[in-house]
């Protein structure tokens, strides 16, 4: 079984946005606002080849990697180039600053907290990949920002050095039948999920690199529960295309876009699919589901 990186262009982004601008339940403001961020990302992505930001890495070593259960990036090895996150940083805030739509978005705070803590960007980042919540906590409370907003930062600076590695890395990763919860190439939680049509296999999509794998269709992907007693999704009535699986064993919840549902297919990369159907996170905190967009 293969990896798949979804690879998309900034026009692929801007055409499916589009498809979203006239359906009720999307904020498009909201859509708008992240095909800005997706731009500014993009821009650094398309600029960084493998050879600058990871050592080169063999066949053997990769799955070597994997059968190990390991991640194949090695989150220390990789080449976060500070300057170019500080200006994806400021980017970032400049557009966020456009848009007040909630208390997390006090960006403007968090970004002068930045400079005058003298936060070092690419630390973050680490603290983020080996998931060191100690540190999150730590700095949410010396910053006076919550940790959620300097995940969400810590993703969005990332994604460009981690899609770029996964991008080449993932054409040599080999799976065979196992099952992984964890983002094969980065190590990272699964953002949301796509059910296909032909099939109906269920691929996770990583919420840091945006890589694709297979996973066990009936399978909680955060305590691989099994008991369909306690597994099952919730979906509105305007949009049968998405759902909310959720499982009550640990109280976690993912969004799936049902390809099975759709009428006609586009490219629909997960990271639009994800900011459109931001209803379907509210809906799951109401029913006293965890968020995935807070440090777990
Ligand atoms: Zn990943
Ligand atoms: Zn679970």
């Amino acid at each position: 079984m293969e990896v798949i990186n979804p690879g998309w262009t900034q026009k692929d982004i801007d055409e499916q946005i589009e498809k979203f601008r006239l359906k009720k339940y999307v904020v498009f403001d909201y859509l708008t606002m992240f095909q800005k961020i997706f731009k500014a990302q993009y821009n650094i992505e398309k600029e960084l080849t493998i050879n600058n930001i990871y050592p080169s890495i063999s066949y053997e070593d990769i799955n070597s990697r994997i059968k190990k259960g390991l991640p194949v990036l090695e989150a220390n090895n990789i080449h976060f180039d500070e300057k170019l996150l500080t200006s994806l940083l400021k980017d970032i805030s400049n557009i966020l600053s456009d848009y007040p739509f909630s208390e997390d978005f006090f960006v403007n705070n968090l970004t002068e907290s930045l400079i005058f803590h003298s936060l070092i960007l690419y630390e973050m980042i680490l603290n983020m990949l080996y998931n060191n919540q100690k540190y999150f906590k730590d700095l949410s409370e010396r910053l006076g920002v919550k940790s959620s907003m300097i995940l969400f930062f810590g993703k969005a600076l990332s994604a460009p050095f981690l899609r770029c590695c996964a991008k080449t890395l993932i054409k040599h990763i080999n799976l065979e039948s196992m099952k992984i919860n964890r983002c094969p190439v980065c190590g990272g939680i699964p953002m949301m999920a796509r059910l296909l049509k032909g099939d109906g296999k269920r691929l996770l999509e990583c919420s840091l690199c945006n890589s694709q794998w297979v996973f066990a269709r009936l399978m909680c992907p955060f305590c691989l529960n099994e008991d369909q007693n306690t597994l099952s999704f919730i979906f509105i009535e305007e949009d049968s295309e998405h759902r909310l699986d959720t499982c009550d064993q640990c109280k976690m919840s993912i969004k799936t876009l049902d390809e099975r549902k759709q009428e006609e297919k586009g490219l629909d990369t997960l990271i639009v699919e994800d900011i459109a159907t931001i209803y379907l996170e509210i809906l799951a905190v109401k029913k006293a589901y965890l968020s995935l967009k807070d440090p777990l």
